[in-house]
């Protein structure tokens, strides 16, 4: 035969690199689900049935196309549980002149790649995946020499290199790069989620969904309800709607949590993304488009639009341009293990328990949740960044690690030491009181630092501080927080860090 392709579960676009040219007698496309694959981290139940559902019908798709297509699904009897056993299988049945692959999301899957040539004895092509928009190579020649990497600049780059949002001279329309300062609204009272659409559930993904109950029931999460797009079609409707009828309210509350409420104005798009069903070039066209026509505000269009083309590409381009001592950064040493509650939720800070509930039962949490509650309890509290890590890994259906690895240990947990961020998203429990409405329900006080009541941000941040002075005072944006920690004298700072301490045992004992 011709050529073997091989297409990973995130890798499910027409465009992919390894599917250009493809010959449609002679090539065959690879396609397998693989137990290693589905729990080398116990992903999510919802996480798991969403990506075997997509490939399958991807899988279908090709097919039709009249392209020819090898599936493995996972209860195949020859199936080897892996996705070098399964690759090695076929380059032994089918004897192809040569192997094509994309460049995986990973890098233990890159470096099994590099691995293959010698391995199977053929010729290995990797290929880069031009679904990204900007490569390895040109972030890693964007960043070469430069002290510090910031976002915003790279950003802007992006911005004039596709022409997203600019004048014809050359600025930015409306005069500014960012709108953020008018993009963190509080939720207004009695704040509701949009509707979402449905999608008709297919046969395909009943049979995945009892498969993944079958095989993956004590992973994490709930499957039911199970409400995701799993076809490209279906992911674009998703596109539209939110362009049509949630983007001009996304800007103004995107830093926003209510009670009950997981999605808000937030697109839900960053699973299709990932995965392949939806290009991130067309969906910040679609964006702009909106704000062309006079369907969405500028503040709004700009803020997501920049998530996409700024931030998603950013993080991707740390990822690869430090990994794979990266994953190994622990800037501040934290060590403690993560508490049980982020697996059951039992806790009685109703902001940590809301956000866990929503991530259990949608294998999603909004930003600010990810950031400002799991993620910085997680940095005051000083849990071991490899366990948080491997949690949100775990957790969340979007989650890869070149997404999900530089966003927790290098925007949430500072773990890096500033290669993603100038300084940690630290903050008291005055920020989520200001941001949600979790407070009012809450047995703990925002307003009280010490005492039995207070709410346990209030006292870890300020530890935090005290506790990684060393390596914080330096930092050029943090001079504030010590001159207000000094101003506090001997006697509260002694209160406020006796009450950390008690929170902290609380933790450990599962009564927080
Ligand atoms: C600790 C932590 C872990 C995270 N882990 C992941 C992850 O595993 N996978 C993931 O896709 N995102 C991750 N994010 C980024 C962000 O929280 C999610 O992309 C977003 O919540 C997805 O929901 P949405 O599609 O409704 O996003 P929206 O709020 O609607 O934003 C629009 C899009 O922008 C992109 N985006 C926004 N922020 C980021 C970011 N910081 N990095 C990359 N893309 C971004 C996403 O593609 C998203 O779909 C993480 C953030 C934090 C703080
Ligand atoms: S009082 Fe503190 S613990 Fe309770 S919801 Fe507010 S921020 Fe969270």
């Amino acid at each position: 035969m011709g050529t073997l392709r091989l297409v990973l579960g995130d890798q499910l676009s027409e465009s992919l690199a390894s599917l250009r040219e493809v010959d449609a007698k002679q090539d065959l496309i690879l396609i397998c689900e693989v137990m290693q694959e589905a729990t080398y981290v116990k992903h999510h139940k919802k996480k798991i049935a969403f990506l075997f559902s997509a490939m399958r019908h991807f899988g279908e798709e090709l097919r039709e196309r009249g392209l020819r297509v090898r599936y493995v699904k996972l209860d195949d009897a020859e199936n080897t549980g892996s996705l070098e056993g399964e690759v090695g299988r076929a380059v032994r049945e089918l004897e192809p002149e040569r192997l094509v692959l994309t460049e995986p999301g990973e890098y233990r899957v890159l470096e099994m790649f590099r691995g293959w040539e010698r391995k199977f004895g053929l010729p290995v092509e990797i290929l880069g995946d031009s679904r990204f928009l900007c490569s390895i190579s040109a972030f890693r020649k964007w960043a070469h020499g430069k002290k510090q990497l910031r976002m915003e600049f790279f950003y802007r780059e992006m911005r004039k290199r596709y022409d997203l949002l600019m004048e014809p001279d050359g600025k930015p329309v409306g005069g500014e790069w960012n709108y953020d300062k008018q993009n963190r609204k509080p939720p207004r009272a009695g704040m509701h989620s949009p509707n979402r659409i449905g999608h008709a559930r297919s046969g395909i993904t009943t049979e995945v969904l009892a498969l993944v109950e079958r095989r993956f029931g004590d992973h994490f999460g709930v499957l039911e309800p199970f409400q995701f797009a799993v076809t490209r079609d279906e992911a674009l409707k998703e596109m539209r709607h939110f362009i049509a009828k949630l983007l001009p309210a996304f800007g103004d509350y995107q830093d926003a949590m209510v009670m009950g409420e997981a999605y808000l104005y937030h697109s839900l798009l960053s699973c299709y993304l990932n995965a392949g069903l939806l290009l991130p070039l067309e969906v910040c066209e679609s964006a702009q488009a909106a704000y062309r026509l006079g369907e969405a505000p500028l503040n709004a269009v700009e803020g997501f639009i920049r998530q996409i083309l700024g931030w998603r590409e950013f993080v991707r381009g740390i990822y690869w341009t430090h990994m794979p001592s990266y994953a190994e950064l622990n800037f501040f040493e934290a060590k403690r293990p993560l508490p049980e509650f982020y697996w059951s939720g039992k806790t009685r800070m109703v902001c940590l328990a809301e956000a866990v509930k929503h991530t259990q039962q949608h294998a999603y949490s909004h930003h600010i949740q990810r950031l400002m509650v799991t993620g910085n309890f997680a940095l005051l509290a000083g849990l071991d960044p490899a366990e948080v890590c491997e949690w949100y890994l775990l957790v969340y259906a979007d989650a890869y690690e070149w997404v999900e690895l530089p966003n927790t240990l290098g925007m949430a947990l500072f773990g890096d030491g500033g290669i993603m961020g100038s300084k940690p998203y630290a903050a008291s429990g005055k920020y989520i009181h200001r941001m949600s409405n979790y407070c009012q329900q809450c047995s703990y006080d925002p307003g009280v630092t010490v005492g039995e009541g207070a709410c346990p941000f209030n006292s870890l941040y300020w530890d935090f501080m005290a506790r990684n002075e060393g390596k914080l005072r330096g930092n050029q944006r943090m001079p504030y927080v010590f001159s207000t920690w000094e101003k506090m004298g001997p006697g509260q700072q002694k209160a406020i860090r006796e009450r950390a301490e008690t929170v902290l045992e609380n933790m450990k004992k599962g009564l927080l």
